[in-house]
């Protein structure tokens, strides 16, 4: 006997949408193949956990007759396109985004007919006349490395559009979109004690309108496939490569790539970031509700039933899907009329509305880490409720808990759930040992600084209440706690939490 190896399956799913058929596939295929749960990614996709070899052609085939696929889910392509998921029907503004993120992705997607002859139907594709697949846009070798986008509005920056290598945030007036400003080179993995890896926030490229803007996103993929490093897959991301070239030369080659001239950027910029939890009409006569799930484990637990609790609702009032790059999920095209039973199947499956959770909670988030991802370091899914109900006592105590404070909180440094830009980064470094971050905030749009490392779980509250204080008695009006930590600086939180008398 062989061992029994099992797998991770991850859905692309541009703008996270998903009909409510095939949310009830998926639901099915947890039961069927899976580990009984499913995990909204941070980049609005599903991971299936616990897919034993055996079930993992399967689980593939049966997703893709649910016309979901999971090619360039994974991989050195363009990953899943994230786009604001808000099914706000009377706004074309968010419906032209959409039709984006789906165009993008099926521009990017691999051609190769491989996907096909291994999960599919198991018979060789028809090929190139030379028996060879051509890949327009990535040709022979792919890319160096992995490639995110994410398209997002000014004022509602949901998917954290500059953590990703290209950004793309809308332009818009009176409803009508002018075009998109390119941000490239974010991207928030890095390496515990290798000081040439760290996380980016992208940076302004230029200026395209609705006709220009997939040929210029086109030549930024081309000139990162083409000079990206190859050689140290640690520096192989495209922020290195903006990096050590300058951003003139990059935004100089693109265009080169491009071939006409890139128009300049209008200078916008992120102003607010919105969740989309709780009731809003969509402006169609229907209904969505935000619900929150906790670190997107969709999961049936003795207290609350979240998998059963949403497929009730999708399965009842056939609320078609769509996912937040906060890991919620929103139920929608729902009758109006249906809002009264809904929420009452919600509360009967012990799924609390977003207003009865606490403000850290609400914008908390923790990626998989152990034991479902390899690469871990340490827990984050199974401890954030721990750190969680720790953090709430000292935040409580200091009268903060109506203060939006975003915690993220990750097994490893790759920082999947973006934790580099929060307002509170807990990254592990050791088993029940993590690095702490200050000094991002709500609306992705400023980078932390490293506060404190080789924290012991149990520790955390304690290291956080320090710069929790000083940002009580000096912050300004309206003044988030990471902006705060990073306006005071590094050096100054930390003399002011050497100066309390118990440190
Ligand atoms: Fe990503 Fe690291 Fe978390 Fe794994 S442990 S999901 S690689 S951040």
């Amino acid at each position: 006997l062989g061992p029994l190896y099992f797998f991770m399956v991850r859905a692309k799913l541009p703008g996270g949408k998903l009909t409510a058929d095939q949310y009830l596939v998926f639901d099915d295929l947890c039961e069927r193949y899976a580990n009984g749960t499913m995990r909204i990614t941070s980049r609005q996709g599903i991971q299936f956990h616990g897919v034993f070899k055996p079930n993992l052609k399967n689980q593939i085939r049966a997703m893709n007759d649910a016309l979901v696929s999971t090619l360039a889910a994974c991989g050195d392509v363009n990953r899943n396109v994230m786009c604001c998921p808000a099914p706000i029907r009377n706004d074309s503004v968010r419906d032209e985004m959409q039709a984006l993120a789906d165009r993008i992705a099926e521009h990017l997607c691999p051609k190769t007919t491989a996907y096909h002859d291994i999960w599919l139907n198991g018979e060789k594709q028809a090929a190139s006349p030379k028996g060879e697949v051509v890949e327009p846009i990535y040709g022979k070798h792919y890319l160096p490395r992995k490639f995110k986008i994410a398209i997002a509005l000014p004022e509602d920056n949901c998917v954290d559009v500059l953590s990703d290598d290209l950004g793309i945030l809308v332009k818009h007036s009176d409803g009508k979109i002018e075009g998109y400003n390119l941000f490239v080179g974010g991207g928030m993995g890095m390496t515990h004690g290798m000081a040439k890896t760290y996380p980016r926030l992208a940076t302004p490229l230029c200026f395209a309108t609705p006709n220009e803007v997939i040929d210029v996103m086109t030549a930024v993929v081309k000139v990162q496939r083409d000079h990206g490093n190859r050689e140290d897959r640690k520096q192989a991301r495209m922020k290195y490569l903006i990096d050590s070239w300058g951003e003139k030369k990059f935004h100089d080659t693109v265009q080169e790539y491009y071939g006409k001239p890139l128009a300049e950027y209008t200078g916008d910029r992120v102003t607010g970031m919105d969740d989309h939890l709780g009731w809003h009409d969509q402006g169609d006569g229907k209904r969505w509700v935000g619900v929150h799930v906790k670190s997107g484990r969709i999961a049936d637990h003795a207290d609350h039933r979240f998998r059963s609790g949403l497929r009730e609702v999708v399965a009842k009032h056939r609320a078609n899907v769509r996912f937040t790059a906060q890991a919620n999920i929103l139920l929608c095209d729902v009758d109006p009329a249906a809002t009264v039973d809904i929420n009452q199947i919600l509360l009967d499956h012990g799924i609390v509305s977003y207003d009865d959770l606490t403000k850290i909670e609400r914008y908390s988030l923790a990626c998989p880490a152990i034991p479902t991802c390899g690469l871990a370091l340490s827990d984050s899914e199974r401890a954030l409720g721990h750190v969680l109900s720790m953090l709430h006592a000292e935040i409580a105590a200091l009268g903060l808990q109506e203060e939006d404070i975003a915690l993220h909180m990750t097994g490893c440094p790759n920082g999947c759930v973006r934790p580099y830009s929060s307002d509170i980064g807990i990254v592990g470094r050791q088993p029940n040992k993590y690095t702490v971050f200050l000094g991002g905030n709500v609306e992705g749009t400023a980078l932390s600084f490293q506060y404190q490392d080789l924290v012991p779980t149990n520790d955390l509250p304690k290291v956080v209440r320090g710069p929790l204080l000083f940002y009580k008695q000096a912050r300004e009006e309206g003044e988030g706690f990471g902006d705060f930590c990073r306006r005071k600086g590094e050096t100054e939180v930390r003399s002011f939490v050497e100066s309390l008398p118990d440190t």
